[in-house]
């Protein structure tokens, strides 16, 4: 983070702006907007600004920047288009301290003005750390478009009730849940309808009714969370992830997912790495089990969806035993985010008319699957849990009848910026992949669809280490992209 992102009470503050020209005259609109009473210094002003002046917005002292101007002021602009003007402002209010922002020159700056989306009292700033203002105005055009314009009264009514809401409930979580469910219902629709009266009588009643000391409702959400690329987060996983009071998850899960769960919410890592698994089943389905009994909302976040290869159905079993209520979502797994991101379909008019999942956990060094039906034509195998196995795996399909050139592609931490594709056959493959330093996780495609990655291969993040792994040969058919 290059900026530490606050909000300034600026009410009666007196603020210099150094500059009377169009520049200035936003900020000085902003300054006046937060309450801030602006002296402007400036030997000229654009005709908008002396009319604010003849109107007493502001106050000019009709002179060139001295160093003297910054005296009594707790914040400081400088918007001339005069280099060195800004220079030796930023630079004398660097010297006493006060903050500084220098229009256009991030270098030169103490703080950032970021743009905004006003729905006072709710402000949004949006700051790229001044790399690019137009990528910020970009983003914040779509947050207009998101929020309703009424948000701000949503915000408005809920501090007129807030002391009551305070006073009725006598512990924080109570209040949160009764919090949520008013922002998130038909109260704040009433809102967003400019139906005001109606929605203050329903806070009303919905406070004079709710039982302020319930019964610990404890709940589990199963949540899957996709491959790896947040974006592919389902929005009901999103919204249980801001519900949660604590979310359990494990190695599959991307960093950048865990980082969308409620700021404070609690974060419990459960491990789950090969032959690490730092909490052990039967106790992460006791700790579910624990949690919700004592009233908490659960999150137990999966990679991939919690029913393909994630043990969902043992940890919600003991649930349905301890009588507490649950959710299952969804996620993407990691066959289907793979194959997408890798463009291989999984199944093909001409290829592969079925697709099989399969885990390729090694027991003992060997592998307990149905080879022979998995070694048939036209259709895709997907084997989960591949690394280890893979050369076992490509020998026994090769053993019950399937061609050594069945082609082959190992997809390596699919969906994410690492993503790496390492395609050729059975026979190549194990040798191509123990060459290539590849990181779990894996997962192996094997099929003629796998010929189809060379023509819909359409996501290629930049990988530093792509050339140095496997150079792409011109026309072998074996390739990493
Ligand atoms: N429930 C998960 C699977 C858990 S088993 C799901 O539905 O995806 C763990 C295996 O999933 C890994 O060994 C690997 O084979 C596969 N996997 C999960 N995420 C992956 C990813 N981003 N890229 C490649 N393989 C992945």
């Amino acid at each position: 983070m290059d900026f530490f992102p606050v909000y300034l009470k600026l009410t009666d503050a007196s603020c210099l702006v150094v500059g009377g020209g169009k520049i200035a005259e936003r900020k000085i609109d902003l300054l006046r907007r937060a309450g801030a009473r602006v002296t402007v210094v400036s030997p000229t002003l654009i005709p908008a600004l002396r009319i604010a002046k003849e109107e007493g917005q502001i106050t000019h002292q009709a002179m060139l920047f001295s160093t003297d101007a910054l005296d009594g002021h707790s914040l400081i602009i400088a918007a001339t288009n005069e280099e060195d003007i800004n220079r030796r402002v930023a630079l004398a209010a660097k010297q006493r301290n006060i903050p500084v922002n220098v229009v256009d020159r991030p270098d030169l700056c103490s703080f950032i003005v970021p743009s905004i989306v006003d729905r006072s009292p709710v402000i949004i700033a949006i700051s790229t750390g001044g790399a690019s203002p137009i990528l910020a105005r970009l983003l914040k055009s779509r947050l207009e478009t998101l929020i309703p314009a009424t948000y701000g009264r949503l915000a408005a009514l809920a501090r007129a009730f807030r002391a009551d809401v305070h006073a009725r409930f006598s512990n924080a979580r109570d209040r949160r849940i009764f919090w949520e469910e008013i922002l998130q219902g038909p109260t704040a629709e009433l809102v967003f309808a400019r139906r005001e009266s109606e929605a203050r009588e329903s806070l009303k009643q919905a406070l004079s009714t709710v039982d302020p000391t319930p019964p610990p409702r404890g709940e589990v959400y199963l949540v899957g969370a996709g491959p790896g690329d947040p974006d592919l987060l389902t929005f009901r996983a999103l919204r249980l992830m801001q519900q949660a009071d604590i979310v359990l998850y494990d190695r599959l899960v991307a960093p950048a997912i865990v980082d969308l769960v409620r700021r404070d919410a609690e974060r419990l890592y459960v491990g789950k790495k090969k032959s690490d698994h730092s909490v052990p089943q039967p106790d992460i389905n006791q700790l579910l089990v624990e949690l919700a009994t004592s009233g908490k909302r659960v999150l137990r976040l999966k990679g991939g969806d919690p029913f393909v290869f994630g043990r969902g159905g043992e940890e919600i079993a003991d649930l349905v035993n301890a009588k507490i209520p649950f959710q299952v979502i969804p996620g993407i797994t990691a066959a289907s985010g793979c194959a997408a991101y890798a463009g291989i379909p999984l199944t093909h008019r001409d290829f592969a008319q079925s697709c099989t999942f399969v885990t390729g956990h090694l027991k003992d060094g060997a592998i307990d699957l149905n080879f022979k039906s998995l070694a048939q034509p036209d259709q895709t195998v997907i084997v989960y849990m591949s690394l280890t196995g893979l050369e076992v795996i490509c020998q026994e399909m090769c053993a019950h009848g399937a061609p050594p050139d069945l082609p082959a592609a190992l997809i390596e931490q699919g969906t994410t910026a690492q993503q790496r594709v390492i395609v050729g056959t059975l026979a190549s493959l194990p040798e191509q992949v123990a060459a290539a330093n590849v990181q779990a996780p894996t997962l192996l495609i094997i099929g003629k669809v796998v010929t189809l990655h060379d023509s819909l291969g359409w996501f290629r993040p930049d990988t530093e280490n792509d050339a140095v792994l496997l150079p792409r040969p011109e026309s072998s058919g074996q390739n990493m992209t």
